[in-house]
């Protein structure tokens, strides 16, 4: 029979962490906690494998599985010497969720699970404590008529209703917070709740522990299909098929008066990354008290002063644990009666500024290697450090001139400008306008995560740094000020009051995410430190920390990696960008975007209006050096490196003016009749100009254009050769579907390469090569590699073509394709490597199979997105080519690339140029 449910406790457990796939994170973690011998309360996992087969089943369990919670309720009733449902000594129980991939606050929880009317009355003999007693029991119905019976706010603008039971109730009493009810206040919230739970579920609260059991589970295997699990899962690219664990665990209680209490922390700074203990506690409450932000809690700091023998004990399981993961771990704990347990521990999310400050930090500390730093950074993290921050002399200005509103804490750093929306649909509402918002809240819950995804940042009111909003914020990658407790939002007429002054919905507000500062207005923005050392060089590298952490990562990256990094680049001023980026050549150079610069547009048009060889060749020649000094500019920038140049590509028709004036205007201009310039854009017309007269094809009716293209291109390289500074032009003919074609152009290029070097008297190297767009390029690479010194994957016309989707038409109903998951992704931004991809390989193999040294690279949009980096490492290329503020992402993508691929690639160890 199967095993579906593993114990730990007492010091010993069934699991272990590498076990996620089955207990989740979280009872993997608390498996592993228990062996490593961490006072962890005993208690159980429900496997994944039973939300499968719940869902398979008609949400119904195996059969095995009532037996098997019975025996280990009786386990954990032993470990802890308690009883379920006991009157004198009652064991109560939490039931929570935990998938493989942690999704916080996604899905439900319950605690203290086991009360009812009379172990409520008993736990009072027990502990003399009733406050307690009864807080936990409130606690406990209000989680269960939520979780389980389904008693929810129903509109977005109205509060939870056991939350207005009770305000209601403080109201009454004349008190501020929740803990100045007494027990009898208290006794008497569970028993309204219960009230409200009969009235509006037509249910009554289940008073048979092991029937509230049941209840929770089921709760929590079904609240993995909940809105905001399937949004979350989206997100994050959690696939359905995973399910979630159920761990069923013995309480113990924060909330047992001033020598409890309950807390979470990071074992280093998540937001910056800093090697200290980092995290909140609450004396006297419990977990939810924490995290929901309803309570505003003391730094751990504070502990150190207030129990030096807890910290201690605090202090010394975080660096176990540390040692123990190699890695920042993110816990959390309880302290009842004065006795320290963990109830959580995982790897820590944390900001990509975090992410690198630890990687590095943990390799100078010998916990990791320089691999492992590389393996634990996403390449898109990178995209964070390169993010705006606010112009500082405009903050300053900001400041001084009083539109400081309020600071709050800094939990997710960046700098955000946008109109403050108070609610997560309207937040989504507004983004969809075209709208920056910011996100405002009391506190955010889960149900606002996509309002948060749709916020420019968040700004909450309460809550510290572990909050539901900072946690999430942080994620995403998100600027977030979170208890910034100035504000008083008033979400009924959508405004808030700071400082005196009314913030209405719309008005603009600015927030620090890095100092926790909200300031009225806009506020500029400016380069991040990374781009203000690389690329306005206004910052010194050694002041710049950041910049040095990213530039470790970026040095181990090019040590590991085996595929070349490339950009595509048609301006001096974009290739100088990314070669201090860390390209290492240009993988594309479009020319026909050179066309369209100051004075340029002019000659071209007249050669696409050319009746004659004659008159085309005449607007050429004016073209000739206008586009050598182009080359010349990008030679001398890439000062050695190669360069991919592209002969011209797209539709001509997209250089011509199309509405009557212009025409009319371009006749003047280059002496014909508006009548002539009308018939030739008409004659340009194509339906689908993607297809069309475009790539070589236009290069093989129109010659004089290759030619003057490849005189420009030589001549230039002539020019900067004799300067000394190195030149390999690469020429590269684009749409190429049979070798005939690429021998016609070869044919013109290498003329013209021969000319200009008996003309000049000079010698230079230089390869002639194509791109491989469309699929019948890449079923005969064998034949076009014959005459290609180069192949160069153009995967977005790849992908059209081999799709049979029209790269500019597709939105409308690619979307709706993922969304069914017809396509995992986009394919024009995640390369479909099962259609596309095969062809790839192939197009490999044939060329190399003629040509072994072939060269072969991507410069479609996919040559800088981390997972089809990855694809074409698999397939050996030799290069990838990306625009240039995606280098360092294709760097680290191509170093875990390799990385991933150790034994395979060392077998290929060398690096192809
Ligand atoms: C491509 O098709 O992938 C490519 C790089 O060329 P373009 O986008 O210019 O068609
Ligand atoms: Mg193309």
């Amino acid at each position: 029979m199967p095993k579906y449910v593993y114990f730990f406790g007492n010091g010993k457990a069934e699991g272990k962490s590498e076990m996620k796939h089955l207990l989740g994170g979280k009872g993997a973690n608390l498996a592993e906690m228990t062996n490593i011998g961490l006072p962890v309360p005993a208690g159980f996992t429900i496997s994944t494998e039973v939300c499968t087969y719940y869902y398979a089943n008609k949400r119904s369990y195996p059969k095995s599985l009532q037996a098997d919670v019975k025996k280990l309720i009786a386990k954990i009733e032993k470990a802890m010497g308690a009883k379920f449902g006991d009157l004198k000594n009652p064991l109560l129980v939490s039931v929570r969720s935990g998938a493989r991939a942690s999704m916080p606050g996604m899905m439900d929880t319950i605690l203290n699970l086991g009360l009812n009317d009379r172990v409520a009355e008993g736990l009072v003999k027990k502990t003399n404590n009733p406050r307690f007693v009864y807080d936990s029991y409130r606690r406990f119905v209000q989680m269960y008529g939520d979780v389980v019976l389904g008693l929810k706010p129903v509109h977005k603008d109205e509060i939870d209703p056991f939350e207005a039971i009770i305000e209601e109730k403080k109201k009454v009493k004349g008190v501020h917070l929740d803990t100045e009810l007494s027990a009898e206040d208290l006794k008497e919230l569970v028993s309204l709740f219960k009230t409200a739970i009969k009235e509006k579920t037509g249910n009554d609260f289940p008073q048979e522990p092991m029937a509230q059991l049941w209840g929770a589970i089921g709760a929590v295997f079904g609240s993995w299909n909940n809105d905001r699990a399937i949004a979350y899962r989206k997100m994050y690219d959690i696939p359905e098929s995973w399910g979630t664990a159920v761990n069923v665990q013995s309480m113990v209680f924060g909330n047992m008066g001033d020598d409890s209490g309950t807390g979470v922390a990071f074992t280093r700074d998540a937001a910056t990354g800093e090697n200290v203990f980092y995290g909140e506690y609450l004396m006297n409450a419990q977990g939810e008290d924490v995290v929901a932000g309803t309570r505003t809690p003391l730094p751990i700091s504070q502990l150190a002063k207030d129990s030096p023998k807890l910290y201690g004990q605090l202090d010394k399981i975080r660096k176990n644990l540390e040692r123990h993961y190699r890695d920042m771990n993110d816990i959390e704990f309880t302290i009842q009666q004065g006795k320290l347990y963990m109830l959580q521990c995982r790897i820590g999310k944390r900001t990509a500024f975090a992410a690198i400050k630890i990687a590095v930090d943990m390799v100078e500390e010998k916990l990791i290697t320089d691999k492992d730093a590389l393996k634990r950074i996403e390449p898109d993290q990178l995209n964070q450090l390169l993010r705006p921050v606010f112009d500082l002399k405009e903050k300053e200005s900001a400041v001084k001139g009083g539109r400081l509103l309020a600071k709050g804490l800094n939990a997710g750093p960046g700098a955000a400008t946008g109109r403050v929306v108070f609610n997560a649909p309207d937040a989504e509402a507004w983004k969809k306008r075209g709208e920056l918002v910011i996100l405002t809240r009391i506190e955010t819950s889960p149900e606002d995560i996509k309002g948060m995804d749709a916020a420019e940042g968040i700004l909450t009111a309460r809550g510290g740094m572990t909050s539901h909003a900072a946690l999430v914020a942080r994620q995403m990658g998100k600027v977030c000020v979170a208890g910034c407790s100035a504000l008083d939002i008033d979400y009924s007429t959508h405004t808030m009051k700071v400082k005196g002054k009314l913030i209405k919905e719309g008005d603009w507000i600015s927030l620090d995410g890095t100092t926790g500062e909200v300031i009225e207005g806009k506020v500029p923005t400016k380069a991040s430190e990374v781009l203000q050392v690389l690329i306005d060089k206004t910052l010194a590298p050694k002041e710049a920390p950041v910049y040095q952490q990213y530039a470790k990562i970026m040095s181990w990256a090019d040590k590991y990696r085996r595929l070349r990094i490339r950009t595509n680049a048609d301006q001096p001023d974009q290739a100088l960008n990314a070669v201090a980026f860390g390209a290492e050549g240009i993988g594309l150079c479009r020319t026909e975007h050179m066309f369209f610069g100051e004075g340029k547009i002019g000659p071209m048009r007249e050669m696409i209006l050319a009746d004659t060889v004659e008159e085309r060749k005449a607007a050429l020649a004016k073209l000739l050096p206008l586009q050598r000094t182009d080359f010349e500019g990008i030679f001398e920038a890439m000062n050695g490196r190669p360069v991919t140049i592209r002969t011209i590509d797209p539709p001509l028709h997209e250089f011509v003016p199309h509405d009557e004036a212009a025409q009319r205007e371009l006749a003047a201009e280059i002496g014909i009749t508006y009548e002539k310039v009308h018939r030739r854009v008409e004659s340009l017309h194509e339906f689908n100009p993607m297809l069309g007269l475009r790539g070589c094809r236009l290069g093989i009716i129109f010659p004089e254009i290759t030619e003057m293209q490849s005189r420009a291109i030589f001549e230039a390289a002539a020019n900067i050769q004799a300067k000394g500074i190195k030149v390999e032009p690469e020429v590269m003919i684009p749409l190429v579907g049979n070798v005939k074609e690429l021998e016609n152009q070869e044919k013109i290029v290498r003329r013209v390469a021969a000319e200009v070097m008996k003309e000049k008297g000079v010698k230079f190297k230089y390869l002639v090569g194509t791109m491989i767009e469309i699929p019948r390029g890449a079923i005969t690479a064998d034949e076009i590699a014959t005459v290609a010194e180069f192949f160069s994957f153009g995967t977005n016309d790849l992908t059209q073509t081999t799709l049979g989707v029209s790269r500019d038409d597709a939105a409308t109903f690619l979307i709706p394709y993922v969304e069914k998951e017809i396509y995992a992704k986009d394919p024009f931004e995640v390369l479909d490597r099962g259609g596309v991809g095969a062809l790839m390989k192939i197009a490999v193999e044939k060329g190399r199979s003629v040509r072994s040294d072939l060269k072969v690279g991507i410069c479609g949009e996919h040559g800088g997105e981390p997972s089809s980096v990855e694809f074409c490492h698999e397939i050996n290329l030799n290069y990838v080519s990306c625009s240039p503020f995606r280098v360092p992402i294709a760097r680290l993508a191509a170093a875990r690339a390799a990385l991933k691929d150790a034994p395979a690639a060392k077998a290929k160890a060398k690096k192809r140029k």
